[in-house]
């Protein structure tokens, strides 16, 4: 059976760019795949303290948790669902290959460099990242790890490292398919980016400051569609999509088509020609308001102890296939 992996870092609420770029396309992945594949969805929370952590992150973990169930993600025997920190597999795969990974190749990636910027010192988890992103992955021989395409390049680290281990020590770990073939798997041309409001150029990241920069999932569906009608947008009074030249419009287009299920290139026909920007954010603004009012709904239905009784069987599940493919590492070391 192939394995599904996908986690989002619960350092805050979300944004509706993690909603749309990650949560939603990894929820209809499972659902479409459960049958015949093992599914494993985990809250990286040794990730979330690279940096600081917005809010108590014990409730943000639970939180983000039942984002999944919210967005529609239903659970049989082959979906898993456990917390990073509780499977020590994970901590001590890293520092393994950390000794396979070089400096130069870890120094090339782009988060690294766009997180480091700017900062005087940065902590090493923010450079180690990617590294324990590879042991998150390679524990559980995951082929398919539905991803934002931020997240790319960290894919290709990972089949680096699993190929030179492998070359070295035997066929132990599964090389991930390539970011191309990972695309395929999603059923996208391209990775996702949904933009940053304010500045189109960027993506809309939780990190960033500007309030009206980003959509955050507990906004309220009024103060949601008022960031719509303040995005930034261009002076060309034309609608077209062009990620180049009209980002702000595109970007509107796009989070359209995603709210509403629909096919991006209908949407983009729909409004071709346009003039009216206005128009646009007003349809774009009522249909995030309606998305969002519906997942609040379903979230609000979520107890907290469905999501403990899930983690429960889910970090079982997690602790015997990680030790096993890490004692198989270990052995390769000679540590065992
Ligand atoms: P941070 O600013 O803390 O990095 P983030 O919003 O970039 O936050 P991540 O935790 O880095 O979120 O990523 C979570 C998931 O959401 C990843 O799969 C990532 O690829 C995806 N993602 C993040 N931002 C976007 C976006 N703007 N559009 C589409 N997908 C996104
Ligand atoms: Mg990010």
């Amino acid at each position: 059976m192939k394995t599904i992996l996908t986690g989002i870092r619960a350092n805050s609420v979300l944004t509706l760019g993690n909603y749309l770029g990650a949560l939603l396309p990894m929820v209809r992945l499972a659902n479409e795949h459960s049958k015949d594949s093992q599914v494993n969805i985990f809250v990286p929370d040794l990730h979330s303290i690279i940096s600081d952590v917005d809010g108590d992150l014990q409730e943000n973990i639970i939180r983000s948790l039942k984002y999944y169930l919210a967005a529609g993600l239903e659970i049989n025997e082959n979906v898993h669902i456990y917390r990073q920190s509780h499977v020590p597999a994970h901590s001590e795969l890293c520092w393994i290959l950390n000794c396979v990974a070089t400096m130069g190749e870890t120094s090339r990636m782009i988060q690294y460099k766009e997180k480091s910027k700017g900062q005087e010192s940065c902590n090493v988890g923010i450079f180690d990242y990617p590294i324990l992103m590879a042991a998150d992955i390679l524990l559980y021989s995951a082929e398919f790890i539905p991803l934002g395409e931020d997240q790319f390049q960290h894919i290709e680290l990972t089949r680096n490292l699993a190929m030179r281990f492998n070359n070295k020590y035997g066929e132990i770990f599964t090389v991930p398919a390539s970011t191309a073939e990972q695309v395929k798997f999603m059923g996208m041309e391209n990775g996702l980016r949904i933009r940053d409001l304010l500045n189109p150029e960027k993506k809309m990241s939780k990190s960033t400051a500007a309030e009206n920069s980003k959509i955050m999932l507990d906004d309220t569906p009024e103060k949601a569609a008022k960031k719509i009608m303040s995005a930034t947008t261009d002076s060309f009074d034309k609608i077209k999509f062009d990620m180049w030249t009209q980002p702000g419009i595109s970007n509107l287009l796009q989070i359209e088509a995603l709210v509403t299920d629909a096919p991006l290139q209908d949407v983009i026909s729909t409004w071709a020609g346009e003039t009216h920007y206005g128009d646009l954010k007003k349809k774009v603004a009522e249909d995030v308001s309606v998305m969002l009012e519906e997942f609040q709904n379903n979230l609000s239905k979520i107890s907290d102890e469905e999501v403990y009784k899930l983690l429960e069987s889910g970090e079982k599940y997690a602790n015997e296939v990680a030790n096993a493919k890490l004692f198989e590492v270990q052995k390769a070391f000679n540590l065992r």
